[in-house]
């Protein structure tokens, strides 16, 4: 979401005719799109902005936006810290960063300019052209914003309540970049299942997005607790979807799961992966998962081990709780860091064995392998269940699709060969 933020930045300092540039101390604007999910994304923030600081040449103008600045006194705290920042604005009159730019030329005064909610300045976000950076992919946008308040998570503050974009308009774009060329389109929301437009939900959107035209169809993030029985049908007979699905959980132990207020419990998650598998019997499965969250005990951790093994995923990001302030996490008994470093270790031990393990398995098989990337006569690129590959060809080119048959898993990094 962020770099799709980033792109949109990029195309609107392109339509005032700015280039993007390699150095810093090159640049005549510089952007800093910030992140707040955990901590460490928000103190990496000062780090790079005491690097722009010395890098920066005279007269250049810096600004920083995303989801940081947005929190409830992060704007006068970065004004304290950090009174070489020119432009500072949040989330949700981003779109209008263009504007902010040429206020600062014509004035020269310091800009700070948070807004509370998307109510104060319209929907015009949407209407932003991108300068697209994904290679064949194209990102795009069904909704914005998230209703769900998990207790750890700050997003819902940063972000405002759930706005989801016309059907027309997202088939009229996804139409569009694949006249441009693009082989995939990667759906954007905080919890795309709930996407609801008219009389049209997020499976009916799918369905409209299914086509003849040769693509990859991807979307993220999903929540278990909208995960509607269609999709694995629609996914299973769609010409175009993955057959692949991020469907974070978390966590294993049902306290933790409803003291994060996640709406489901292990045996309801269980049961979606369950009707899944039968449906798309070979499916990608990935996932979120987080150690440490307030009062989880040893035991509410070996369940998310259970789980994870369970489960089987492909690939799984593993986070440890980061406290974020205003979310009613924060205010629980917190666990000593070096519980939650000890379990994130043992998590990703784990994980790297079942992950190996299924590279393994996956030895054999042939996959059809969009190319997203070629060096010299090697490719690299995703099979129809999101796994990885590389192959040596000569003739394949980005945006071939291309049948590999997998003869190698080395520490999960799977090769294969043209069939
Ligand atoms: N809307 C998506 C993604 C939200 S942020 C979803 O619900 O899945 C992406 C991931 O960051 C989350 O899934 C969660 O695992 C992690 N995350 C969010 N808040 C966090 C926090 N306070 N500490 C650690 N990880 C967090
Ligand atoms: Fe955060 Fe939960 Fe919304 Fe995801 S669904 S953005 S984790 S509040």
């Amino acid at each position: 979401m962020n770099v799709h933020e980033s792109e949109k930045i990029a195309g609107i300092l392109r339509s005032r005719g700015y280039e993007s540039c390699d150095n810093v101390g090159d640049a005549d604007i510089i952007v800093l799109n910030t992140c707040c999910v955990r901590e460490t994304a928000e103190t990496k923030i000062y780090g790079h902005l005491g690097r722009i600081k010395s890098q920066k040449k005279q007269g250049a103008i810096l600004i920083v936006c995303g989801c940081m600045t947005q929190q409830p006194f992060a704007a006068e705290k970065l004004a304290k810290r950090c009174p070489f920042v020119d432009i500072t604005i949040g989330t949700f009159n981003q779109f209008l960063l263009g504007e902010y730019i040429d206020k600062f030329i014509h004035t020269g005064t310091k800009i700070i300019d948070i807004k509370q909610s998307e109510k104060e300045c319209g929907e015009g976000e949407a209407e932003v052209i991108p300068y697209r950076t994904s290679g064949i992919n194209a990102w795009v946008n069904i909704m914005y914003g998230c209703n769900n308040f998990c207790t750890y998570c700050i997003v819902p503050y940063v972000r405002g309540r759930e706005r989801c974009r016309p059907m027309e308009d997202i088939v009229k774009d996804v139409d569009g970049l694949l006249k441009s060329g693009y082989k995939q389109i990667t759906l954007l929301g905080q919890n795309v299942n709930s996407y609801k437009y008219m009389d049209k939900d997020f499976v009916g959107l799918l369905k409209e997005l299914d086509s003849d035209e040769r693509y990859r169809l991807k979307f993220m993030t999903s929540h278990p607790k909208d995960i509607s029985p269609d999709l694995a049908t629609v996914m299973a007979n769609s010409k175009v979807l993955s057959r692949y699905l991020h469907l974070p959980v978390q966590s294993g132990s049902d306290r933790i799961l409803q003291a994060m207020n996640r709406h489901y419990d292990r045996n309801e998650y269980f049961a979606k992966i369950d009707a899944l598998r039968h449906v798309i019997p070979d499916i990608g499965l990935s996932s979120d998962v987080m150690v440490g969250f307030p009062t989880e005990t040893e035991d509410d951790f070996l369940q998310t081990l259970d789980l994870v093994e369970r489960v089987g995923y492909n690939n799984l990001f593993m986070f440890i709780y980061s406290r974020r302030s205003g979310t009613p996490a924060d205010k629980m008994p917190q666990l000593e860091y070096s519980v939650k470093q000890e379990r994130i270790d043992r998590l990703i031990k784990r994980q790297f064995k079942i992950s190996k393990e299924l590279a393994l398995k996956s030895v054999g098989k042939t996959v059809t392998v969009l190319v997203s990337e070629k060096n010299g006569n090697r490719c690299f690129g995703k099979s129809e269940t999101d796994a990885a590959l590389s192959f040596e060809s000569d003739s394949a080119a980005i945006g071939d699709f291309v049948k590999v048959k997998i003869k190698s898993a080395v520490n999960a990094n799977l090769t294969g060969e043209v069939v």
